[in-house]
Parts: C-alpha cells; structure tokens; sequence
C-alpha cells in the first residue's frame, strides 16, 4: 500500500485525526504554543524569525518540537512573541522542507513566513459591537453583489485613494469628475445587501513585493487560506497590517448596511506539491495517486476533502473567518470537488454560532480522482443532501444569455425560442435539479465568461443598442424577481463591458489588466447608463417591499406562484398571492421577450403598474384594469391595490384582525395612525 493510499484507511484515520482547536500558534502575553500536525514526520522545529521576508536571513531561534498526541507535535516560547515570524522545518522520509503554518493567522509578504499574532491588537475601535447588519433574515432576502477588491477602485474615474486596496472599499464621498457618486456610496444607493468579493485570502499568483507592476488577478490560487491578501493591504510587509485592514473594511461594509460574502477557494491550491500542508505532510492535502494529481478542478489539483484533517482544515478555516472577521456568507468556488459530509459540517457549526451566514457555491460535476469509495459530492444533482446550500443556477444564466461555452449563442432575452417552460420553472425556484428557492442563486453575470452586455452584443448583433439595454434589463427582471436569490456582478447596473483592444470582448478576464477589469465610473456621465443603474435600484427596492417574492420553502411557492397560460408564444406570466406582510394582495409578472407589444388579461382587481419597460420601482406609475400592454423585450410588472375601504368599516374584532393586517400595512400616511395602532394590537395580542 503507498503512503497516499494509507492516508484514506480507518486505521490511519483512527490513529492520527486530531480534533483539538489549537493548531497553529496560540499567543498570549506570557508565552506562544506550537501544535503541528505531521504524522509523517520524523522530527519537527520550530524556526523563529525577526522579518516575514522570504530568504532573508534573520533566525532568531529554532526550537525543536515534540512528539504529541494524534500525529501533533508541539512546542513553547515564552515571552510576548506579539510580530515574530515563524516557519517550520519538518524531515520526513522525502526530504527535509520548511514550510509556512497551514494554521497561519497572517503571514509576512508573499505568504512564506506566518507571523505569532494577538489577534486582539487587530481589532478596530468598535469591532466588539461589529455584526451582520442583515441578521434575522433569509438566504431569499439576500440581493448579492459580486465585486474583485481592485475592481472597484482601479479606474481613475472612482476618485477613490486607497485604488486596488481592502481600504478603497470603504471610501466614502468618492465621486468622478463630474461629481457622480462611486465605489460604496454607488453600492449603498443600489440598495444592495451582501458584497461577495472575490479571493481575498492570500493568494499566490500577485507579487506582493512589488505593487508597482501593474499586476491583476482574480485570485483563485490559494497559499494561505486564512490570511488576508497582501497586495490588497497598504503593507504586505507586516503581517498585522492586512488583518486590520481587512477588519477595517468589513466593519465599514457592516456600517454602511452591507453584509460581506467571501469567496473560497478550498477545491484546489496555487501549486500542489509547494503548498505548506502537502510540504508537511506529502501528498496528504490533495487528491494523488503514485505522485500524480488529480486535475478535476482544472487548475493542477483537487483538494482530497474527504480525508479528515483536510475535511478538519475547511471546517475549522471557514469557522474562522466567521469568528474572527465577522464573515456573513460563503461562496464556494468549484464546490463539487468537495464531499457533502465536509460542507454540511462547517455548514452547521458556523450556522450554531452565527445562524445567518449564508453559503452557496458553484455545484457543477467534475471528474475528480477521489481517495476514498463511496463520497458524495457537493453538486447541484446533490442539492438535497446539503440543505442549507445554494447553488448557482446556471440553468437560470443559460436561458437568459444562451448556452455558456458559445458566445454566439442567445438566450431567451434575445429571441430564443421554446423557452418558456425554463423561464417559469426558474422563476418559481425550481430547476430541475433544485429543491427549495433558498438554494438556487439566480443570476445573468458574474466574474466567469463575458459581462452580460458583452454577451448580449455577441449574441444579438444587429440588435441596437436600445434593444441591447432592454435586453438586459429584462434579464434583470427575470433574475430579481424569481424565487431564489438574485445575484449580479459588479457594474451590470451600469452595462459593464470589458472590450479587448483588437475587438470583441474578454471572456476570461482573470489575469487582464486593470484597463479591462475596472469598472468605469464615467459611464454614468452618459444618461442612458445612469438610467439603467436607477432601473435596477427600482428592481431591487421592489424585491425588497415584496416578500411575495421571497418564499423560502417550495410548498409556498406551489401555494402562492401561478404561472399565466394562454399567452403569446415566449412571453411568460405569473400570478402571485401576496405573503401575509406583503404591502400587495397580489403581484404580476409579465415577461415579453418579443419585438412585438403583448396584451395580458389580468386577474380581476385594481392594479397599480410599477415596472415597465422604462422605470422600475415601487411606486405605482399607472392603475390599470382588465388588460395590460407590455412593450417589447421587456418587464412589466404589477401589484393589486391594496383595500381601500375607510377604516370605519373594517371589522376590528379580534377574529378578523390578523386577515386585515397584511392589508393594513399598505395603506400609507392617510391612516397612519390606525396602521400604528393595528400593529401595537398585533403585538401585544402575539
Ligand atoms: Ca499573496
């Protein structure tokens, strides 16, 4: 038997899994504690360093460790070790390697030295009080924006100071020149809840020595999984820096009302055999068989997450960041590569500390090479096995824009046809593959594949521009206002496009310049793209006043969304009944893909048009009866007025009370007062 296929018997496992929460090096002011896990090993030291700079040489000290429980092996020093830099030197039956600590809180520049941290010493002013700002409520009521740190500040128009870094994120009062709000203040006023960003841990392919370089890079190479980036921190030299400012920014978010969704990578590692845990423990992180890696991830190695200090490793990373940085959702970035035991623990021992963290990822099935019989992947066809799991709809992204592996292909929104039964299935929350809406992200664009603007020109060529903006904002409508969670890359409000300079568009922008990464906040000089930003401000406000279109369980859809037949050939409706606390008795959604107007019947009542072709929002713009005209390729998107009949003659007996409340939180200033008094009555009666 090889050693790699030792690692993934009971025996081994039995013999060498160690639970304990102290890996890495504990601080405290009298002393620093080392635990390792390197069962292979034949002796273990601690080397003690003045500076995290890579071949400088600086040893201070080397301590031997001893051998300890479960494959650990341990070791002291005393004094406050606050800012020593730290690695250690492991000899195996391999060779002799040092390596950083997998357990690193923060490590010197370019991630090959940890550094001994009080993590207290990090924490800014007022960080005790830090907290999700969207605590008590669900995955569905969730609008995420996916941004890369440098993206939003990299384009001189944002004005932002800190460009490229965790600190630019929370700029306030930044403007282009021609006085238009950017960076955070545009995200705030888009009525956002969570930020996802893209990597943030330390990666490995940014140099982090050398800023001056005009260096770009989505970050899905991981090096040190609980360390910040360097080259997103003001100075990636000492190590507390970058963990202060990361805090600094996440509390800024939370300030400003925005939850922080982080995007990891734990399916693959920058290069498999340097990676500091492979270093310590040969071939033990990833999935190998006789020194070959499994490639099932694309990137040169799978992670073998199903043997149990790996499995132990995700759980415990993805705990920290919850802990210790306040981290309110995870995307999981190729998370079929993982086993399903693995994301349902760290899934619930988050969730029994902060019950609202939100995790999703990208479920597609990949060809792995597995260690082990018999593992359950974490991917869409799976989803019931991970209940509190979401996965991108790529069914959803495919209707909208057209099969994702040709550019050329055109979606629903273009014209396709035949399309219907696809567009009503997502929007009740229910592909195939999906059990509940709270586990469908529903989206048109993120950072993989051409912007949806980019997409949209590929694919409809001859189309004009108008015809371009329509379609994508009835791809928006489709995608905010289905049951699930709406999800939308950086700057598709403002019909982000990134052109390459011979001719068409970059559809893997992940090593391309800040030029074509950047969001570009002069375009909201032009009145046509400041239009489009104010038309999804009024998509999300919408979704936000009507929980209607935030169900969390399938029963609630089958009970209160009905799809409308007997409409045009590709146009789509849907009837819903209004959720006890929504403000409408109803809701209708009409989706007309054609170049020609549609005429609707609608369910009998008043009701008040809030969405068009042209301005979406809350208010009502129109009341309508009978029938409704819906214009070409676009939304059109309706509610039931509210009751309407004087308070005198609503029957206030304590049996009819909670059937008039829905209704009663409609009605606005007029009767304000007896709204007030209703739910005091509510409140006091529950
Ligand atoms: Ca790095």
């Amino acid at each position: 038997m090889t050693m790699t296929e030792l690692y993934s018997t009971e025996e081994f496992e039995r013999k060498y899994t160690y639970s304990g929460t102290d890996l890495g090096a504990v601080w405290t002011k009298e002393k620093t504690s080392f635990r390792l896990w390197a069962p292979t090993a034949k002796s273990v030291k601690v080397n003690l360093y003045k500076t995290g700079n890579p071949g400088v040489d600086d040893r201070i000290a080397q301590i031997e460790m001893k051998s300890a429980v479960a494959g650990t092996w341990t070791a002291e020093a005393a004094g406050d070790m606050n800012g020593v830099y730290y690695t250690f030197t492991v000899e195996l039956e391999q060779g002799v390697h040092e390596a950083c600590d997998p357990y690193a809180r923060t490590t010197g520049v370019n991630g090959q030295r940890a550094m001994i941290l009080d993590l207290r010493s990090t924490d800014p002013e007022g960080w005790e009080d830090d907290h999700d700002p969207n605590a008590g409520k669900h995955i569905t009521d969730a609008i995420i924006y996916e941004l890369h740190v440098r993206d939003l500040s990299s384009d001189p128009s944002s004005g932002i100071t800190n460009r490229g870094k965790f600190l630019g994120v929370i700029e306030e009062g930044t403007h282009t020149p021609d006085g238009i709000p950017t960076g955070l203040d545009h995200i705030k006023s888009m009525g956002i809840t969570h930020l996802h960003l893209l990597p943030s841990y330390d990666y490995g392919s940014v140099d982090e020595a050398h800023p001056e370089r005009d260096q770009f890079n989505w970050g899905y190479d991981p090096v040190n999984y609980n360390v910040p980036e360097g080259s997103y921190a003001t100075d990636p030299y000492h190590g507390e820096v970058r963990v202060k400012e990361m805090k600094q920014m996440i509390q800024g978010l939370h300030r400003a009302g925005i939850s922080v969704v982080l995007d990891v990578v734990y399916n693959h590692v920058y290069e498999g055999e340097t990676f500091c845990f492979n270093q310590i423990v040969p071939e033990y992180f990833s999935r190998t068989h006789n020194g070959h890696y499994s490639n099932g991830s694309g990137c040169g190695n799978d992670t073998a997450s199903e043997r149990s200090m790996v499995h132990k490793y995700i759980v415990d990373s993805v705990k920290y960041w919850a802990d210790e940085y306040h981290i309110d959702g995870f995307r999981f970035d190729l998370v079929g590569l993982l086993d399903v035991d693995t994301i349902n623990e760290l899934v619930d021992s988050v969730r029994a500390r902060h019950p609202n963290v939100i995790f999703y990822g990208e479920g597609w099935s990949m060809a792995t090479e597995l260690t082990k019989p018999d593992v359950a992947m974490a991917t869409q066809r799976n989803a019931w096995q991970t209940p509190n799991f979401a996965y991108f709809s790529d069914t959803l992204r495919d209707v909208l824009r057209g099969y994702v592996f040709d550019d050329r292909a055109y979606g629903y929104v273009a014209g396709a046809q035949g399309q219907e039964e696809l567009v009503k299935a997502c929007f009740m929350g229910h592909p195939d593959w999906c059990p509940c809406p709270t586990q469908t992200i529903n989206y048109a664009s993120c950072h993989d594949n051409m912007a949806l603007f980019d997409r949209l020109t590929m694919s409809a060529p001859d189309a004009s521009f108008a015809d371009r903006v329509r379609m994508n904002n009835l791809a928006a409508a489709i995608y905010m206002l289905s049951q699930g969670v709406p999800f939308l890359q950086a700057g598709e409000e403002l019909l982000r496009s990134k052109p390459l300079p011979g001719g068409g568009f970059e559809h893997n922008s992940y090593c391309s310049p800040d030029s074509i990464n950047s969001i570009k906040w002069n375009d909201l000089s032009k009145p046509e793209y400041a239009a489009n930003a104010e038309y999804y401000r009024g998509l999300i406000a919408f979704r936000k006043a009507h929980p209607t279109l935030r169900l969390t369980t399938d029963e609630a859809v089958r009970e209160q969304v009905f799809a409308l037949e007997g409409l045009d050939a590709n146009v789509t409706g849907f009837h819903l009944r209004g959720s006890a606390d929504d403000p409408a008795a109803a809701i209708v959604v009409l989706y007309n893909p054609n170049k020609t107007p549609t005429t609707v019947q609608l369910p009998k009542g008043r009701w008040n048009i809030c969405i068009t072709d042209k301005t979406a929002g809350t208010e009502p713009l129109l009341t309508v009866e009978g029938g409704v005209s819906v214009a070409p390729i676009s939304a059109c998107v309706l509610t039931l007025e509210p009751v309407t009949s004087p308070l005198s003659e609503l029957d206030l007996s304590e049996k009819k009370l909670p059937l008039l409340l829905g209704a009663a939180a409609a009605m606005t200033a007029a009767v304000g007062g007896a709204v007030a008094y209703l739910t005091r009555r509510r409140k006091k009666d529950n």
